[in-house]
Parts: C-alpha cells; sequence; structure tokens
C-alpha cells in the first residue's frame, strides 16, 4: 500500500491556509503550525461599537482567477462582497485639495495632476522605445515613458498605496509583473493595455474581474470558512519556536513537545525567520533571501458615529510623497463596503510611516493621534476630530519590498529547493504581497504536491 502523504505548513497566514485547504481538498494529511495565537496571519476583523474594521488588509482585487475559485468553493460557508461602485473614483492630494485621478486618456488631458508638457509625452507613449534593463526602477520606467509629474501624481501614490513603498527602489519586472510584461510585449503600456484588453481569454482568465472584494463580515470570515475545512485539529497555535532538518527522503521537525516526519515543509513566514527554521541551509545561500527589505507602517481605524467632513463617495484619496504629509493616504471602508460604521457614520482608514517616513510607524497609540488628527482634519474637511474610535496597529514587517535584488532572491529560492526537495519556500518572499497573489500561490503549491503524489 502506498504511504500517506505528510505535509507541514509553517505560518497561518491566508497563504498557509489556501495551500491547507486545497491539500485536505484532496485528502492529503496536513498540518499547519501558527507561532501567535491568531489564525489568519495580519488578516483580522474587530467589531467594536457599531463599527466593524480590518486591523491588516481592507480589501483584495479579484486580479486571479484563484480568488473567485477559492470564494466558489467556500460559497458555502462565507460570502465574497465586491466593493461599491464608488470605488472607481480614486482621489489624489494635490496643493491642499482632492483630485479625481483619471481613468481614461480623455481625463487624462484635462486634470490638474499631470504637468502640460507631460500630457504631450503621455499622447506619445506609444511610440516611444522599449526598455532594456530589467532591473530598471519603477521611477525610472515611468519618467521614460510617461513624465516626471505622471511619476509624483499617479504612480507615486498608487505604489505607497500598495507597496508603502519607494519608486525609485521598487523594480516592476518583479513587483508589477502586469506592467512590465505590457512594455515588454507590447512596446507600451496605453498600447499594450488596449490590444490585451482585445484578446481572446481563457475560462480562468476570465474569472479574472479586477473588482475590489472583502467578504461580508469581514475579511476574517474567510478565514473563519478555511478553518472550518482544513478542521482545527490540524491546525497548532503558538507553536513555538520550530526547527526542521533533513533526513533521508523526508524532514523532521521538532520543537516543544513535538517530534514529527514530514514528506514536505512549506515555509510562509517572513525572511527573517528562516534561518531559525531551517538550521540546516548554509547561512550564505538564505543570505539573499534574509536580506529582504520590508516597510514598516502602522494602520490607523478611525471610526464616526456621524460624519461631518467631505464627501466619501470614493474608494478612498491617497497623498503623494512629494505632497510631504503625514499620513500616506485614507481608505473610505464604510463607502465600500456595507455595515462598517453605524448609520449616518463613517469609518476611515489610514496608514503611516511606509519606507520613506519609517520613523512615523514608530509613534505609540498617544504620539500618533495629534499626527492622524492634523492630516485626517485638513484632508477630509472636519472642523474638530472627536472620532469615537481611534484605534492603531503596529507592523515591522509590514510589506516585502522588491527591488533590483529580487533576481538574486528569487535565484536562491530555487536552488535551495532543488538542493532539498519536499521544502518550499513561499509567502510574500516571492510571487506578489497582494491578497490575490498570495492565495494563488497557495493553490499552486498544494496542486503541485497533489500532482506531484497521483
Ligand atoms: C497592514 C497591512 C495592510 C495590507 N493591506 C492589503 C490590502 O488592502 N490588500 C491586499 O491584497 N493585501 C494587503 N496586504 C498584504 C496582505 O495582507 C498579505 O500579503 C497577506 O495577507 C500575507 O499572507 P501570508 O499568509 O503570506 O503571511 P502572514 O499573514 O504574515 O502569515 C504568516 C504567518 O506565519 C506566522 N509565523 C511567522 N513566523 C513563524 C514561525 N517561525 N513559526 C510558525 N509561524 C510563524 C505568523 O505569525 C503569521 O501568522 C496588507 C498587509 C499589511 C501588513
Amino acid at each position: 500500500m502506498k504511504k500517506q502523504r505528510k505535509v507541514a505548513i509553517i505560518g497561518a497566514g491566508i497563504t498557509g491556509l489556501t495551500t491547507a485547504f486545497y491539500l485536505r481538498k484532496n485528502g492529503i494529511d496536513v498540518t499547519l503550525y501558527e507561532k501567535s495565537e491568531h489564525i489568519g496571519g495580519v488578516i483580522k476583523t474587530i467589531k467594536e461599537d457599531g463599527f466593524l474594521y480590518e486591523t491588516g488588509p481592507n480589501s483584495g482585487t479579484i486580479s486571479q482567477p484563484e480568488v473567485a475559485e477559492l470564494f466558489d468553493d467556500l460559497k458555502n460557508d462565507c460570502r465574497l462582497e465586491t466593493a461599491n461602485p464608488a470605488a472607481a473614483n480614486r482621489l489624489i492630494w494635490k496643493n491642499g485639495k482632492w483630485h479625481s485621478l483619471p481613468s481614461g486618456i480623455g481625463k487624462g488631458i484635462t486634470t490638474p495632476l499631470f504637468s502640460p508638457k507631460d500630457k504631450l509625452r503621455i499622447l506619445g507613449e506609444p511610440f516611444r522605445k522599449k526598455g532594456t534593463n530589467p532591473n530598471e526602477s519603477l521611477a525610472d520606467l515611468v519618467k521614460r515613458r510617461m513624465g516626471k509629474s505622471f511619476l509624483d501624481y499617479a504612480i507615486d501614490p498608487f505604489i505607497l498605496g500598495i507597496y508603502a513603498g519607494d519608486p525609485s527602489y521598487i523594480v516592476p519586472k518583479y513587483a508589477l509583473p502586469k506592467l512590465y510584461q505590457l512594455e515588454q510585449n507590447y512596446g507600451s503600456f496605453i498600447g499594450g493595455a488596449i490590444k490585451k484588453k482585445k484578446e481572446p481569454k481563457s475560462e480562468a482568465d476570465k474569472k479574472a474581474t479586477r473588482e475590489i472584494f472583502s467578504v461580508e463580515g469581514g475579511l476574517e470570515e474567510l478565514v473563519k470558512a478555511l478553518i472550518k475545512h482544513i478542521g482545527k485539529e490540524n491546525i497548532i497555535t503558538q507553536c513555538g519556536a520550530l526547527e526542521i532538518n533533513p533526513l533521508k527522503d523526508t524532514y523532521r521537525l521538532t520543537g516543544i513537545g513535538f517530534d514529527e516526519i514530514y514528506d514536505n515543509v512549506i515555509s510562509t513566514v517572513s525572511a527573517n525567520e528562516l534561518p531559525l527554521l531551517f538550521p540546516f541551509i548554509n547561512k550564505n545561500s538564505l543570505k539573499p533571501v534574509t536580506k529582504l527589505l520590508y516597510a514598516k507602517v502602522t494602520e490607523v481605524s478611525i471610526g464616526f458615529k456621524k460624519w461631518n467632513g467631505i464627501s466619501l463617495n470614493a474608494f478612498g484619496g491617497l497623498i503623494p510623497f512629494k505632497e510631504n504629509m503625514d499620513i500616506l493616504g485614507v481608505l473610505f471602508m464604510s463607502t465600500l463596503f456595507k455595515n462598517r460604521a453605524p448609520g449616518n457614520g463613517a469609518l476611515l482608514t489610514t496608514f503611516v510611516g511606509g519606507m520613506r517616513k519609517p520613523h512615523l510607524a514608530d509613534l505609540s497609540e498617544k504620539e500618533i493621534f495629534p499626527v492622524i488628527e492634523k492630516e485626517i482634519s485638513r484632508t477630509m474637511g472636519l472642523k474638530t476630530f472627536n472620532p469615537d474610535l481611534f484605534r492603531t496597529r503596529q507592523y515591522r514587517r509590514a510589506i516585502a519590498q522588491y527591488g533590483a535584488d529580487s533576481g538574486e532572491r528569487l535565484n536562491a529560492i530555487s536552488a535551495i529547493e532543488e538542493k532539498y526537495p519536499g521544502i518550499q519556500l513561499a509567502g510574500s518572499i516571492r510571487d506578489g504581497i497582494g491578497m490575490a497573489d498570495r492565495i494563488k500561490q497557495g493553490k499552486k503549491i498544494a496542486e503541485n504536491i497533489i500532482n506531484a503524489k497521483a
């Protein structure tokens, strides 16, 4: 009789949970090991005093078919909620005012966000030569194709919103592969986007809609649905320090109270955790992975039972670094999703810190209050700042930054995985940082193990 394959997954965030869900669905024996007492990783939803807020990710994009497939697989246990159509309106702060980010060429020509010179440059974008340096930074790529004001007032705030990052560090080949491929495959962002829209799509690709999603009742409902299918008995929380070491064709996982043998060990943890977890991997081979940079951020949830500020009929607003303010942007959560704030109230989420103002992410809740008071009052049109809810959550390693050393990191991961078959170094150290990327990666890892078993 064929031996039953045993898999250990380290980390019970969305990556580990998705992997475990698909493995369990195919009858594979899985154990998830989680360091903290909370299951879901950075995903956490809190209900408090009439507000429902997230302390980690707030919404995702259905940018990968695997997201739609996962919600379909879990449809009896949690309900996908797509954002209010107002989410199509994204605001950018410039010279003391919000402006809508233009969604097409027509609006791009009339917006005050870009300089007249760059508007002409944008018209010429389809005719510009494509880049040849795979490690070109996002800032250089955008300046070359679209101009400096487009970088400052469209791409810079977009990168702050996703990566809390710096476009002069981020490398599109790794961080924004779809954008990079548009230039490489079609020679232009604008021409490429138009051509791509006309191309026939596979059934799977049709499921990627780019809609903004959450879950009815908050993102933690997705986590609860995954736990239900994986089985709580297969998830060990507060597991303490673990060590994995190779045997002949298997791996031995030890910790306080554990001594288990596994065929596969999948890590989904951040880069800094790897040396202790895998002491047998040569430190120099791991170095390109462990030196991965992360942006520090503090997330602030602010609730008002009665809203007296500007109209919140948009996704939210982003603040370009050039505007020299102390928040990265504001999400209008009570506009995006249902039941986030009482009746006439509002729930806003703002972020501070990031790669270019990390010191702000070190401030305590008390210290950050006046910073938020100043910036939110100014941008949200509030005469007085008396929120009914004010909660902060600090992250020292919030978002991995895919820079020019990413090629070296990915090669190091491949070399380790090749040398030690059965070990997978996953999570946001590769393949993207958004929830959609994490779900895609988790499903793919599970499928590879299932197919290898067959
Ligand atoms: C503040 C914030 C806002 C974000 N906003 C968005 C957003 O709006 N949209 C979006 O798509 N994405 C967003 N992201 C990114 C997205 O949330 C993450 O990429 C994703 O949730 C990460 O999932 P993960 O499972 O890979 O990692 P994690 O959620 O970090 O899970 C890893 C787990 O491993 C555990 N662990 C670590 N070390 C060990 C160890 N040695 N042993 C055992 N367990 C260990 C950790 O405790 C953790 O639970 C945001 C991230 C942050 C931090």
